[in-house]
């Protein structure tokens, strides 16, 4: 069998996992499917990639592709020796068996380089040094002397005038030099380890944890989860690392087999007991939780959109926008009203999603929401809309968590360690889910959004998304509605 030939990527990938640079390299049949979400990620970094170049007008692409890499090797000894270009974009190189493309390589003086790895992340994170250091590693291999190597990410505090990106403010240079330097010593050992573990036929013995989804979510996660027992002990809600790893040591993968002396704390316990007995847990708080309002009760939901390169004046990178909310109204005598918004327009809607917001949210009744995030960006739509500021602050103290009270007083076996509405509403609401939705997720809610708004979309598709994203943020509301009306069964049963 021929070792597979590494690259910066697939480096960065075995230091989260050999067996997923195992897969990738021998099995990579075992991947699900690249999902909207992970390819807007994608997106995002080449966006922001290309973006960056333009800091740097006098440089050049390396234009072939990653399948061409020799070709995209002579091309870049071939642009270096040309001193009129002052940085090359997408420089190739290979040296000891590692093939890598450095997204800015910037010529200094004396025949010096400086090597800039560009992140679409707003800071510096662990995972960035590695990734830098083995680009380092094989550019001083290649002979090439380098002054300084920096990691340049986006400034999420960089405010957008709505007329003209600042690029120079949207991006923060961060000079990584002497931690890259410090890894030198140790790469030649940690390159040996995956390429030995490479040539063998047989892929490491790694059972899944919580690194699948550390630093970056593994594409064999579905394939590796059906090694573990239906009631998997990462099942056990905010289980920390350390506590899976004395349970594995133990040799224990299922609840079921966890000494009833481990401590866990009272979710865990509940989750446990829960799965031990097969049956619900119902707190005897549940009830007055769920009955303790006022009417009318609102159930709300928001959709965001939170682009890297801000949208509208005066935004910020990852800013949330809210573009569309949806409110189920429960009167006391059993009808149940729906009102929604939807801004059609390329705009920044803050101002009248609110405008329209307040005039349906009234100034009485309980409002359910699950999770707290609506109540961060009725936070920032307050502090964004002064002449509103009051009556939204005022709808903070009407706020009821549905998520935060089930996780406190319900659990059921089939949620397994997981309260998001995707979980919960069809185990209480069987027949009610968002399987067959043409948008399943609020990630998803937020490109369609963006495609909806994108001048080239047809009218006939943009009503298609309209609908869409109507549907779904509906969806969202009247499952907060049919789930509390369930609960209630449950404590009345
Ligand atoms: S799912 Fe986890 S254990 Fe399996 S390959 Fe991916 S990171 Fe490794």
């Amino acid at each position: 069998m021929k070792t597979p030939l590494l690259s910066k990527s697939r480096f960065i990938t075995g230091q989260q996992c050999h067996l997923r640079l195992w897969y990738q390299c021998h099995h990579p049949d075992l991947a699900s499917e690249t999902s909207l979400r992970q390819q807007a990620i994608f997106d995002v970094g080449h966006e922001i990639g290309e973006l960056a170049t333009r800091l740097y007008p006098g440089g050049l692409f390396v234009k072939e592709g990653y399948l061409h890499h020799e070709e995209a090797v002579q091309t870049t000894l071939k642009v270096m020796e040309n001193p009129e270009i002052s940085a090359i974009f997408e420089a190739a190189f290979l040296y000891d068996g590692i093939r890598i493309r450095v997204d800015i390589l910037e010529r200094v003086e004396n025949g010096k380089w400086n090597l800039i790895e560009v992140k679409s992340s707003t800071s510096v994170k662990e995972v960035h040094f590695p990734d830098v250091a083995v680009q380092w590693y094989v550019l001083r291999g290649a002979g090439l002397e380098i002054d300084k190597a920096f990691l340049m990410h986006v400034n999420n505090q960089y405010v957008y005038d709505g007329k003209k990106l600042d690029l120079k403010s949207l991006f923060i240079s961060l000079d990584v030099s002497e931690e890259v330097i410090a890894m030198q010593e140790r790469l030649p050992s940690m390159i040996s380890e995956l390429k030995e573990m490479l040539s063998d036929s047989d892929p490491p013995d790694i059972s899944p944890s919580r690194h699948c989804s550390k630093p970056y979510e593994c594409e064999f996660y579905d394939h590796c989860k059906k090694r573990m027992p239906e009631n998997w002990i990462i099942d056990l809600s905010g289980i920390t690392q350390a506590k899976l790893n004395d349970l594995a040591v133990m040799g224990i993968n299922d609840i079921r087999d966890i000494p009833s002396t481990t401590y866990l704390t009272d979710l865990q316990d509940r989750i446990r007991t829960s799965v031990l007995d097969n049956k619900e847990y119902i707190s005897e708080e549940l009830e007055r939780e769920l009955t303790d309002v006022e009417y009318p009760i609102h159930f709300l939901d928001f959709e965001t959109i939170g682009t890297v390169i801000p949208r509208y004046a005066g935004t910020r990178p990852y800013q949330s926008i809210p573009f569309q909310w949806s409110n189920h109204i429960l009167q006391k005598d059993g009808v149940l009203e729906h009102h929604e918004y939807l801004c059609d327009e390329d705009k920044d809607p803050r101002e009248e999603c609110a405008f329209k917001l307040l005039s349906v949210l009234g100034i009485k009744g309980t409002i359910f929401i699950y999770t707290t995030y609506e109540t961060q960006i009725i936070k920032a739509l307050s502090e964004h809309l002064p002449e509103y500021q009051k009556q939204l602050l005022d709808i903070l103290d009407r706020l009821k968590d549905l998520c935060d009270i089930i996780k406190r007083y319900y659990y059921h076996p089939e949620f397994h360690g997981s309260f998001s509405l995707k979980s919960v509403l069809p185990v209480l609401v069987p027949g009610m889910d968002y399987q067959s939705m043409e948008i399943q997720e609020g990630g998803e809610a937020s490109l369609e959004y963006l495609r909806m708004l994108d001048p080239s979309t047809s009218p006939e598709e943009r009503e298609k998304i309209r609908t869409a994203l109507l549907n779904y943020c509906n969806q969202d509301t009247l499952a907060m509605v049919r789930i509390r009306d369930v609960l209630r069964c449950q404590v009345r049963r």
